[in-house]
């Protein structure tokens, strides 16, 4: 069984994706071809922005935002404490330092009430100056946006949502990487929607925004390429990604997305009697990057981790670290032990369970009885 089967969604597109390649390939226009741009749109109008600016990963989606932002020394930048490294890399990249919050225990997400006191704390101290919050969307489902505009509001602070994880997810009627003012998403192969490769793309309403992004992700181009009126990167999404993105993203909105959220039903149904299971909140709705329970204690989630393994189910720890304990987050203040309680509980418990959208009800049922057996046994 595998964790997330890559090659089961290439044999259910290969005709598709094979021509898109080739023909790819044999145009010739490998870099910034019309199917970057055909993409884009296709992607603008899903999401429901204005614009959609491609690049080379969701990292440099971030750090582009950021830099846009004129984000740097001095700022103070919010980032849960429990996501990937790259939600909180990115801030101290642009010099800026991440100030890490403690997340919500059902849905792995941005505490907004811890996140008020963090701001205010830090407002407090006047060291720093408070700029920004990335929102992060873990494990496909989105963060508590309502909230978190509101706060931004609040106290005048430009919201990013970083939603690598997030794409293809909702709030009611609002689609994932619609929120806040500008936001992110990867392609990295096995987030909700993946290329082969390092893809990443940024969306926003914000016309000034957009069009300093589409500079700034080739070297800072002013009105040709050779004029340069800003430092910038070299941030491309291929022409070959793109064109294996758009058979994808049709197959992803055609029905991967049905099928993970039909999956992640199924395991929740046969699981919630023995173990934490994912909750999703009323009126939103998960991409289903990751299935993860909660487990009673590191122990119980040792031996059932090594008991699946024993039985050839794969299973995953995201995260095991808290951000503020990554050694290259060592020098920054505020990390008092006892700030990130539920982060500290959650890096000790979870487990990630094998999800994607080729995953088959015999597979569900072979992961359920196993976990079933291995929690029992204790
Ligand atoms: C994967 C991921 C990123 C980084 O995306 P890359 O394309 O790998 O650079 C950023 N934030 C989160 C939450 C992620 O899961």
């Amino acid at each position: 069984m595998e964790f997330r089967d890559l090659k089961a969604q290439y044999q259910a597109l290969q005709q598709e994706i094979d021509q898109a390649l080739l023909a790819a390939v044999r145009d010739g226009a490998y870099i910034m071809g019309p199917q970057v741009k055909q993409l884009e749109q296709e992607l603008a109008a899903y999401v429901g922005v204005k614009h959609c600016i491609s690049c080379a990963n969701g990292t440099d989606a971030l750090t582009m935002v950021l830099m846009c932002w004129g984000i740097g020394p001095g700022d103070a930048v919010f980032v849960p404490d429990f996501t990937f490294f790259a939600s909180g890399e990115v801030v101290s990249f642009a010099g800026a330092q991440p100030v890490f919050v403690d997340v919500d225990p059902d849905t792995f997400n941005l505490d907004a009430g811890k996140l008020e006191r963090e701001i205010l704390r830090v407002r407090e101290e006047g060291t720093r100056k408070p700029r920004a919050i990335v929102a992060v969307d873990l494990f496909g489902q989105p963060a508590d946006y309502e909230a978190l505009e509101r706060l931004a509001e609040r106290y005048g602070l430009l919201l990013l949502e970083d939603g690598a994880q997030g794409f293809g997810g909702r709030i009611g009627g609002r689609r994932a990487c619609s929120f806040g003012h500008a936001a992110t998403t990867s392609f990295f192969p096995a987030k909700p929607l993946g290329c082969y490769g390092d893809g990443g793309a940024v969306f926003t309403d914000d016309d000034e925004l957009a069009a300093r992004l589409r500079s700034v992700r080739v070297h800072g181009k002013g009105a040709y390429k050779y004029d340069n009126v800003r430092i910038g990167m070299n941030s491309r999404l291929d022409t070959l990604q793109a064109a294996v993105l758009l058979p994808k993203l049709h197959a992803f909105t055609r029905y991967e997305l049905d099928r993970v959220n039909e999956a992640a039903a199924l395991y929740t149904k046969k699981l919630a009697d023995i173990v934490k299971t994912p909750a999703v909140r009323d009126g939103y709705r998960s991409s289903w990057a990751q299935y993860t329970i909660v487990l009673q204690s590191a122990e119980q989630r040792e031996a059932v981790q090594a008991a699946l393994r024993e039985r050839g189910i794969p299973t995953m720890i995201y995260y095991p670290k808290p951000m503020h304990r990554q050694g290259a987050f060592a020098a920054l203040p505020d990390h008092e032990a006892d700030r990130f309680p539920v982060t500290e509980a959650l890096c000790a418990r979870v487990l990630s369970l094998p999800m994607h959208p080729y995953l088959r009800e015999e597979e569900i049922d072979r992961v359920c009885s196993a976990l079933r057996a291995a929690v029992q046994a204790l």
